[in-house]
């Protein structure tokens, strides 16, 4: 019975959109979705400096 343990227990799990719960961050759909957050960051930057040179 403790608060800390159950905080911990909720921080390895994440809200997989693909199958609309949660899972553990060991489930695929985790590294797939922190992979396209990474691409869209990179995108949004490169969009960024570009409009920064014109
Ligand atoms: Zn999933």
């Amino acid at each position: 019975m403790s608060k800390i343990g159950e905080q911990k227990k909720r921080i390895i799990h994440f809200y997989c959109r693909p199958c609309a719960e949660y899972h553990l961050k060991t489930h695929p759909h985790y590294r797939a979705m922190k992979r396209r957050a990474a691409l869209r960051r990179k995108a949004k930057e490169a969009k960024a400096a570009q409009e920064a040179q014109q």
